[in-house]
């Protein structure tokens, strides 16, 4: 997606050969018109899967996530990663292993709002090793649902997220896919395929 390269290429910050900043866009402030964008592609792409609700975790997958349940007119869901004081029972819950804060975490999502027959489209901001995808799957499965997708805004092809995911059968698409950060250098996958 040519408006997200150009982003990614003008605002990121390459932080470490592993992590990728974009406080500039999307993960601290928010470009709306880019998240309108990335929502209707992710829309176009999964239109024909017949999806009842969008699930995310928060909060930096809210803004994508959202544009795209916008687009396909359906509700968007996001797992939350504190227990909050309205949010006690009836809960499906799955621990995750944060990459960035290198913590683990209890997700959860209210009964209430996902059930066996919802068609589920998950969205993130960024795939590195896949826990966080993969929590947000085993909530859906809990609920007897299923994943008829995952959306993500940028994948980190170098780490092993992609590989796990796709060779369990997900169908994951990303809009970016960086090669490498290496040595401070941001490299796309296409790019480096097409060389
Ligand atoms: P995973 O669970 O796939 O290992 O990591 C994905 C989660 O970690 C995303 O939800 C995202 O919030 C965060 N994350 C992983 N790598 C990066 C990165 O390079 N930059 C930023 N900003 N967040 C990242």
């Amino acid at each position: 997606m040519r408006e997200l390269y150009e982003k990614i290429r003008e605002e990121g910050e390459i932080l470490s050969d592993h992590v990728l900043k974009v406080d500039r866009f999307l993960n601290h402030q928010v470009d709306p018109v880019l998240m309108m964008q990335i929502g209707e592609k992710f829309a176009d792409i999964f239109r024909d899967e017949r999806i009842t609700k969008v699930l995310t975790l928060e909060s930096s997958g809210i803004s994508p996530a959202l544009m795209t349940a916008y687009v396909l007119n359906v509700p968007l869901l996001f797992a939350r990663k504190r227990k909050s004081l309205t949010l006690q029972h009836s809960l499906y819950t799955a621990k995750v292993y944060s990459f960035t804060k290198q913590e683990e975490t209890e997700i959860s999502v209210s009964q209430s709002f996902l059930d066996q027959n919802d068609r589920v489209l998950i969205i993130d901001d960024f795939l590195a090793n896949g826990q966080a995808a993969l929590g947000l799957v085993q909530v859906v499965q809990q609920a007897g649902a299923e994943v008829v997708g995952i959306g993500i805004v940028i994948e980190k092809a170098f780490q092993d997220g992609g590989e796990l995911l796709r060779s369990s059968g997900f169908r994951v698409v990303s809009l970016a896919r960086i090669a490498s950060l290496e040595g401070g250098q941001l490299q796309f996958l296409e790019e480096v395929m097409n060389k």
